[in-house]
């Protein structure tokens, strides 16, 4: 299947599409081909002071209105994503690579999230608290202010969605700063929110330098809270710009998913569903099945197992029919993930699928590694590509131990049939959300959010809009 890239690529700075004019531009990739697709205009220093003026005048209109005016807004922009979803979903494929069914997925789920958040907005609920008669203590909840958002491109559309969606419910403004790699899809929604009517200084969309703009926002005493997706590293440099100013952060991070195979598991419906979930978007997912802790009586049957069923994943254009996994994203993951595998390797771990980049564009072979040492590269740092790390367990407790090792703690995943240690595991992993028998772990009424190394704050759910509001504590005697 062929299919054009018509995004229109342009900037919203309060409530007006801009490109052009003097401004530098960058070049956005089809990664299936290698091949460029379009130019995208890059945000000034000028461009981000009057979007951050526009929010500050944004800012108290919109928290002044109800929360039935602002769900109304949100469910018109929700429909009208739903109705553009066939157009947004081949923009995200063919700037990001992933299978369409799945962009197609991923577009939806926006529309959902927005009316999740619509709704939840509703119910935003303070506490009396009992005082001696005619005295009252009272807990408000307020929005926070102006948010400054940064998502990435393995979900572009979500991603993005999941920060704009609560803080628009709570009454806050939003300045978000999409992905440079996907910018259709995300310009895409931008204009689904302007088109159903919420205000152009509510919501804008910068694109640019990403350093030079998270520098410029995070250092404006507009913005009063930072919402963050992304590595470990760029997370931790973010937390020390907003610690300057003291402003609030929802840090979703790096992980290293552990998965717990123990030897009680359904072996061939648990093969087929880690298989299938390890490939997905092409392993550059935060919460992706990473360490397979496999226990010793079934380890030889799941190595050969997985093997078998990892040579078998159909990969190609994602626009195509039959396609399982599309390309990585962006060229440079390529040449990390074949460090990550000479450097096991040479330390005994052996290959049993796949183990290189292969064709034209970024497509590189869904691999698997067995026996792979726990000092391998691999096993310590995200490898955030389609591979997967084997390795063997004695006893429920060794097997705890190593999930718990690294740094990360955002999902863990354990596959058994013993009612009494899915209750043991859940309690002992490390990790901000656990599957049990399932890789289904995100929500619109759950928490999603990492522990440790892999940040703090969740997003969806009840949490997820309480990461958007302050506590006002009124004592009234
Ligand atoms: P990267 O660290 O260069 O960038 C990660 C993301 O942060 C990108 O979206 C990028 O635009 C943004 N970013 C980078 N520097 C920034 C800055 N100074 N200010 C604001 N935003 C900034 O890595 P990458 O090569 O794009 O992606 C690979 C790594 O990123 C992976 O190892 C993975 O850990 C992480 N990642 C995580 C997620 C997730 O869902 N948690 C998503 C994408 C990438």
């Amino acid at each position: 299947m062929t299919a054009t890239y018509d995004a229109d690529l342009q900037l919203f700075i309060n409530g007006a599409w801009r490109s052009g004019e003097g401004r530098e531009a960058r070049p956005v990739y089809n990664p299936a081909t290698a091949a460029t697709i379009a130019e995208l205009p890059v945000a000034t220093a000028a461009d981000l002071e009057e979007a951050l003026a526009a929010a500050a005048r944004g800012w108290p209109v919109w928290r002044a209105k109800t929360p039935d005016e602002r769900a109304a807004l949100m469910r018109k922009a929700a429909g009208l994503i739903r109705e553009r979803a066939d157009h947004i979903a081949t923009l995200l494929t063919l700037e990001q690579g992933k299978p369409i069914a799945e962009a197609r997925g991923e577009v939806l789920s926006a529309s959902s999230l927005l009316e999740y958040f619509a709704e939840q907005g509703k119910r935003i609920e303070g506490r009396v608290v009992q005082r001696p008669a005619g005295q009252r203590a009272m807990v408000l909840k307020q929005p926070v202010g102006p948010v400054a958002a940064f998502s990435p491109w393995n979900f572009p559309v979500n991603l993005m969605i999941k920060k704009v969606a609560p803080a628009l419910a709570a009454g806050c403004v939003v300045i978000a700063k999409a992905p440079e790699e996907t910018p259709g899809c995300t310009s895409a929604i931008m204009r689904c929110l302007a088109d159903a009517g919420i205000p152009g200084d509510v919501v804008q969309l910068v694109y640019g330098n990403p350093d030079m703009i998270s520098r410029h926002l995070l250092g404006s005493e507009v913005i009063r809270k930072v919402s963050f997706t992304g590595s470990t590293a760029v997370g931790k440099h973010l937390m020390k710009l907003a610690a300057d100013r003291v402003q609030r952060i929802t840090m979703e991070l790096g992980g290293h998913a552990p998965v717990l195979v123990f030897d009680d598991c359904d072996l061939e419906t648990t093969l087929d569903r880690v298989v299938t979930q390890k490939f997905r978007n092409a392993g550059q997912v935060c919460v992706s099945p990473t360490r397979f802790y496999v226990q010793d009586g079934i380890y030889d049957a799941f190595v050969k197992g997985f093997a078998e069923r990892t040579a078998r994943v159909k990969i190609g254009s994602g626009l195509d029919a039959g396609t399982q996994m599309g390309p990585l994203a962006n060229a440079r993951r390529a040449p990390a993930l074949e460090a990550m595998i000479a450097d096991a390797t040479a330390k005994g771990a052996r290959v049993i699928a796949g183990g290189a980049a292969t064709g034209e564009g970024y497509f590189f072979q869904p691999t698997a590694l067995a026996d792979v040492p726990l000092d391998a590269d691999a096993m310590n740092n995200e490898p955030f590509g389609p591979m997967a790390l084997i390795r063997p367990f004695a006893t429920e407790e060794d097997a705890l131990e190593q999930a718990n090792r690294l740094p990360y703690g955002l999902a863990a995943f354990a596959f058994t049939e013993n009612g009494r240690r899915i209750n043991r595991v859940a309690d002992g992993i490390e990790s901000g959300m656990v599957g049990i028998n399932s890789f289904v772990i995100s929500a619109n009424d759950m928490p999603f959010g990492g522990i440790k190394e892999s940040g703090f704050g969740s997003e969806s759910g009840p949490e997820g809009l309480d990461g958007y509001l302050v506590a006002k504590a009124v004592h009234i005697y």
